[in-house]
């Protein structure tokens, strides 16, 4: 196909796509997809190679948040019936990532629900920080707390954070359809501080909340404007007991077209696929490693992922690599830019945020706009795949790392 050797072409040369190619990704017909999957595995071995970096995540406060995201299992109002604790300590987070980092990973995504930290939870997520990087050597950092005032980033900076996380999530035109409580320009706001600040950005996007292709296309854009060193790609996890349970509109090949849209859209940054891998993929996780050089290894913030054992053999079954500590996640020249994820060598990188579709998005909640309460079910829809957490922090029982 014409569309594809363009858009090979373009990624290799890091040039922006038009609306129109992007539109187009989205659009091809079951018989193109492995042809897509294999034109953006170019682009993407070009900058990432076979490596595949894993991050893990610690939720350090859980539920109860008074903000209104439709897709979040922690949000205002929420029935989902999921782990609700508060602060987590700094050893009892510690132990958590640790855990973790023994299974593989290389960075640690610090969550907390709310719509944004105060400054004594600065101060406590400081010390966290603190104690995570003197008891795990080399860690990468990632606070992932909201919305973010004035002096908050650099103060996390200061205390060690190598990256700040906050996802768009959705195009601006449809942001206002899925929450209330704060804005869309609201979260652009506190990815710009981050960057600022110089840690380095993480913002990505949920698909599946019933939104249109151009709305995808628009929040891929925005996100490559806002220049964020890795882009999470949430893929709904339709929560009960949340305003989006009834939205089951992905595919796995539906989950390939979107990546591969955004791996052609932003060639050159760490793209990670995030909450809502196992529900939707399926047992086609291990092509999409073809398109993300970055996944989270076990569990999400308020969902289950499946056995961090599983994720491992999954990447070497398919002939990926995991991403060693020592090694750099970004091509060189967006190191040498000031990037954050994989400027720090070995030692930082990228990206954390409200993983879990809850605040930023990069696990679990989903929701969908507001678009009534019809069921929204494709075909083979899997949903006796979606498992509370009931494992890990916040509890007594060993994680799943
Ligand atoms: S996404 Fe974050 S801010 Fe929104 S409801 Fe969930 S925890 Fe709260």
């Amino acid at each position: 196909m014409d569309l594809l050797s363009t858009l090979v072409d373009k990624g290799l040369r890091r040039e922006t796509p038009t609306r129109e190619e992007a539109l187009a990704v989205l659009a091809t017909s079951d018989d193109d997809l492995l042809d897509v999957v294999a034109a953006a595995g170019k682009v993407r071995r070009h900058w990432f190679g076979w490596r595949v970096k894993l991050n893990y995540l610690v939720n350090l406060k859980s539920g109860l948040c008074p903000e209104d995201c439709s897709y979040c299992s922690q949000r205002l109002g929420s029935k989902a019936d999921i782990l609700k604790y508060t602060w987590l300590k700094p050893d009892q987070a510690s132990q958590a990532a640790a855990a973790g980092l023994a299974g593989g990973a290389k960075r640690v995504c610090l969550v907390a629900s709310g719509r944004g930290p105060t400054d004594r939870d600065v101060d406590r997520v400081s010390e966290t920080i603190k104690t995570i990087k003197d008891q795990n050597e080399g860690v990468e950092v990632c606070a992932c707390l909201g919305l973010l005032s004035d002096g908050q980033a650099e103060r996390l900076r200061a205390a060690g954070a190598d990256a700040y996380n906050h996802n768009l999530n959705t195009s601006e035109a449809t942001y206002g359809d899925i929450t209330t409580t704060h804005t869309y320009a609201d979260r652009v706001d506190t990815v710009t501080k981050a960057h600022a600040a110089g840690l380095s950005a993480c913002s990505g996007l949920i698909a599946g909340m019933g939104e249109s292709d151009a709305d995808l296309v628009d929040v891929v854009f925005s996100l490559r404007e806002l220049d964020p060193d890795s882009v999470p790609v949430n893929f709904l996890i339709p929560m009960e007991g949340t305003p989006l349970s009834a939205e089951w509109n992905l595919t796995p090949q539906r989950c390939l077209r979107i990546l591969a849209m955004v791996r052609f859209v932003c060639p050159d940054v760490e793209v990670r696929i995030a909450g809502g891998r196992e529900v939707h993929l399926r047992t086609m996780q291990p092509l999409a490693l073809h398109l993300a050089n970055s996944i989270f290894l076990g569990d999400y913030l308020t969902s289950e992922g499946q056995a961090g054992r599983t994720d491992l053999e999954m990447i070497a079954d398919a002939g990926f690599e995991v991403e060693g500590a020592g090694e750099v996640t970004l091509p060189e020249h967006r190191v040498t830019a000031g990037g954050g994820c994989g400027s720090h060598t070995g030692e930082d990188a990228g990206c954390g945020g409200h993983a879990e579709a809850g605040c930023g998005s990069q696990g679990v909640c989903g929701s969908a706009p507001a678009q009534g309460t019809d069921e929204q079910t494709v075909p083979g829809a899997r949903k006796d795949l979606v498992s509370v957490r009931r494992r890990g922090a916040g509890t007594d029982l060993a994680p799943n790392a």
